[in-house]
């Protein structure tokens, strides 16, 4: 079966754009970036970025309701290439009027020059990377920054910036219930519009997996996820997602692109992109990449043509990560396919009350969210083989 998109290819876009570059790698991360880099590399990335630009919009001025810039660390590119970045943008494409235009920032690189551009460029929404409010804790996952100096960036961002996200990470090594609560309470009180707790995940090769990273149990993490959902919505942050949590419906409507299976376009070295029914990256390698794009040359690193593909496990998988789930009618009318073999696989896990049918909607509970890579390997292992 082929590809059919849920919405005409006059539906709004969204797009990414990928700022490799970090002062310094962090102990847990393993996203392509660099720290090698000088004001000339950060200019012909630019350029190259540019020029992407216009060879995707060569032909159509599409509707854009989403721009995310993300990293790599944005606020290491600066204040003025941004604001470069997105007025070229702006001429390419019709950004519209309640357009969401965010960027990511690490403390140590925001002052109040890098935040007038981003105000100026149409930036209304900063993600900041703060991860833990204790000093100890920063140190050992190689952030750059201290506690106080990230309180200090976030309330120069809030005069600057309507909304703001911080991301948060738990079950690092040493971590009790006690300090990662006290974390969360912390950022609580400088009341963000968005909130992200991320678990820590010790990725291959990163230095932390090196160490020998030694984790909290998994009990213990389990806890510390379901007191924290408690938490915070006892604070006024409503979970949307697995680790996602947001106050007065600021959600993210870029990253909602991705769990609805919407499109998007990532530019950028190591951008992916799932645009014109195929998904696609481009070379993780910014030499190659920057060569390539101003030499002339194809940058494509993977693509997926999905000839055979019609998207609808790949859309359980995602909407079920969500909060407020799957409605199967929804579902039946955009794939042309029954829901009932899903809702079967669903139904095992209503008595352990790890998933719930309610108010017309199938949902993971947060007791489910903790295992959903199983449940959901389960439910697809479920209708490849029919046993259903
Ligand atoms: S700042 Fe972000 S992208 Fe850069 S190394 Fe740290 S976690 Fe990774």
């Amino acid at each position: 079966m082929r590809y059919t998109p849920a919405a005409p290819i006059t539906a709004p876009l969204g797009i990414y754009i990928h700022i490799p570059f970090c002062k310094r790698k962090c102990d847990y991360c393993d996203f392509y970036s660099i720290c090698d880099y000088t004001d000339k590399l950060m200019d012909r990335y630019l350029e190259a970025l540019i020029v992407q630009m216009k060879d995707y919009f060569k032909y159509s001025r599409r509707k854009v309701d989403t721009i995310y810039i993300g990293g790599g660390t944005p606020s290491v590119f600066g204040g003025k290439r941004i604001e470069k970045l997105l007025r070229e943008l702006n001429k390419l494409i019709e950004l519209m009027p309640n357009a969401e235009v965010t960027v990511e920032a690490n403390p140590e690189s925001i002052d109040e020059r890098f935040l007038k551009h981003l105000r100026s460029a149409g930036v209304n929404r900063l993600s900041m990377g703060i991860q833990s409010a204790h000093d100890d804790e920063l140190r050992a996952i190689g952030r750059l920054h201290t506690f106080a100096e990230a309180e200090a960036a976030y309330h120069l961002c809030r005069k600057y910036i309507g909304n703001i996200s911080v991301d948060l990470i738990y079950a690092l090594e040493g971590q009790t219930m006690e300090i990662w609560m006290d974390s969360l309470r912390r950022i609580c009180d400088l009341q963000p519009d968005h909130i992200s707790c991320y678990c820590l995940k010790v990725e291959e090769g990163t230095p932390l997996d090196r160490r020998g990273c030694v984790q909290p149990e998994d009990d213990l993490q389990a806890d510390m996820y379901l007191e924290s959902i408690r938490y915070l919505e006892n604070r006024g942050y409503a979970q949307y997602e697995i680790s996602n949590f947001a106050k007065g419906g600021k959600i993210s409507r870029h990253n909602s692109r991705y769990w609805d299976l919407s499109e998007y376009l990532g530019l950028g070295c190591a951008a992916h992109s799932f645009y014109g029914g195929k998904r696609f990256a481009f070379v993780s390698d910014i030499h190659a990449f920057i060569d390539g794009v101003l030499g002339g040359k194809p940058v494509v690193s993977e693509m997926d043509d999905m000839e055979y593909w019609n998207g609808s496990g790949e859309y359980v998988m995602l909407k079920l990560r969500t909060a407020e789930g799957i409605d199967p009618e929804q579902f039946e009318k955009r794939f042309d396919q029954s829901f009932a073999p899903y809702a079967k696989g669903l139904e095992k896990y209503v008595p352990s009350g790890l998933a719930r049918f309610h108010n017309g909607y199938w949902q993971l509970t947060p007791e489910g969210f903790l295992v959903s890579n199983a449940i959901l390997s389960d439910l697809l292992d479920g209708i490849l083989n029919h046993d259903m």
